[in-house]
C-alpha cells in the first residue's frame, strides 16, 4: 500500500505558498455581490449601438468559454500533476475561482440579455473558428499533461500562463473600454475582479513553471522556451484574426491588439522570459487603463519599467516585499 501524505500547513517547504494561499483567499469574491442591474439603464437607454451590444455580448460569451476550460480542465490537470501538496491546494483554490469567473459572465447576461439571445451567444461560441482554435491549442497541452510525458507539466503550466495573462485580454478590453467612458461600470467591476485574480494566478503559475523548467538540462530549457515563443506567435496570429473579426467594424482592432500584445509580454515575464512585443503601458489606450476599477487598479504584481525590468507592486492589503522571492 502507498503511504499517503496529509498536507501539513505547519511545515511548509517555501514561505511563498502561505503567502499565495493567503492572498488568493483574501481576494475571494462572489459575482452576486456586484449590483450588475445598475448597468441596465445604460443598456436599455440605447447608449450602445446594436453592433456595440452584439460585440459586448460576444466578448463575454467567449470569455465564458476560456474560464470554463481553465476551471474544468486546465487547473485540474495541473492540480493532479504537481507533487507538492501546498501547490495542489493553491491551484485548487484558483480552479474554484475559474468557475466563479465563468459563472459571473452569466450574471451579466441574465441582467442584460434575453434568454433566446443568450442561447444564440453560446451557439456562437461553439461556431467561432478563431476562438475554438486558440482554446484548442491550449487544451492540447492540458490533455497531454495527464500523460507521463517528461515535459508535459511545463507545457501545461506555460500554456496556462499564456491563457490567463495573454488570451483573456482581447475580451477584457471591451468592458474596460466602456467603463473608461463611464458606461456599464458594474459589469466592468466584475472584469476588474477577474483581472485581479488572473494577475495573481499568472504570477504563481509562472513561478511554478520556472521551477519546473530548472529541472531540465540547459538544451532542453532552451527548446521549451523556444516552444513558448512559437506558441505566442501562433496564438498571436489567431488573435489578430479573432480581433479583426470582432472589433474590425468598430475600428478598435488596432487598439485591442496593442493591449493584447502588452499582456502577452507580461505573460512571458511571468515565465521568466524577455518581452517579445515590447509594448509599454503608455502605448495602451488610457481609456482602458481608466476602466479598471480603482480598488483593483494595482492589479499588476509585475509591471514593466523600461527594458524588461520586473517590478513587484501590490494589490489591496499586501506588502510589496512579500513578492520579492
Ligand atoms: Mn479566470
Ligand atoms: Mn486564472
Amino acid at each position: 500500500m502507498n503511504k499517503r501524505k496529509a498536507v501539513n500547513w505547519n511545515k511548509i517547504d517555501n514561505d511563498i505558498y502561505k503567502i499565495f494561499w493567503d492572498q488568493n483567499v483574501r481576494q475571494f469574491w462572489v459575482d452576486e455581490e456586484i449590483p450588475v442591474t445598475e448597468d441596465k439603464k445604460d443598456w436599455e437607454n440605447n447608449k450602445l449601438t446594436p453592433k456595440e451590444k452584439d460585440t459586448y455580448e460576444k466578448v463575454l460569451a467567449a470569455l465564458t468559454l476560456l474560464d470554463t476550460e481553465q476551471g474544468g480542465l486546465g487547473m485540474p490537470s495541473i492540480v493532479l500533476k504537481v507533487d507538492n501538496l501546498h501547490q495542489k491546494a493553491i491551484f485548487s483554490f484558483m480552479q474554484m475561482m475559474e468557475q466563479m469567473h465563468a459563472k459571473s459572465y452569466s450574471t451579466i447576461f441574465s441582467t442584460l440579455s434575453s434568454e433566446a439571445r443568450i442561447q444564440e451567444l453560446f451557439d456562437w461560441v461553439e461556431d467561432n473558428q478563431y476562438l475554438q482554435q486558440k482554446i484548442n491549442l491550449i487544451i492540447d497541452h492540458y490533455q497531454t499533461n495527464l500523460t507521463n510525458e517528461k515535459f508535459s507539466l511545463y507545457r501545461a503550466l506555460s500554456s496556462a500562463v499564456l491563457l490567463e495573462t495573454f488570451l483573456f485580454y482581447s475580451g477584457f478590453f471591451y468592458p474596460l473600454w466602456f467603463a473608461g467612458k463611464g458606461m456599464l461600470i458594474r459589469s466592468a467591476e466584475i472584469i476588474s475582479l477577474i483581472i485581479r485574480d488572473e494577475s495573481i494566478h499568472g504570477v504563481f503559475t509562472g513561478l511554478i513553471a520556472q521551477e519546473e523548467l530548472e529541472k531540465f538540462a540547459e538544451s532542453e530549457q532552451v527548446m521549451l522556451q523556444e516552444e513558448v515563443i512559437e506558441m505566442v506567435k501562433n496564438l498571436h496570429k489567431i488573435e489578430m484574426q479573432y480581433t479583426a473579426d470582432l472589433y474590425g467594424s468598430l475600428s478598435l482592432d488596432v487598439e485591442v491588439m496593442k493591449y493584447v500584445e502588452y499582456n502577452a509580454d507580461k505573460a512571458l515575464m511571468n515565465l521568466g522570459m524577455d518581452p517579445y512585443f515590447n509594448i509599454k503601458e503608455e502605448d495602451v489606450n488610457p481609456i482602458i487603463l481608466n476602466g479598471i476599477s480603482p480598488e483593483t487598479k494595482n492589479h499588476d504584481f509585475f509591471s514593466t519599467k523600461g527594458n524588461g525590468y520586473i517590478k513587484t507592486t501590490k494589490t489591496d492589503a499586501i506588502d510589496d516585499s512579500v513578492f520579492d522571492i
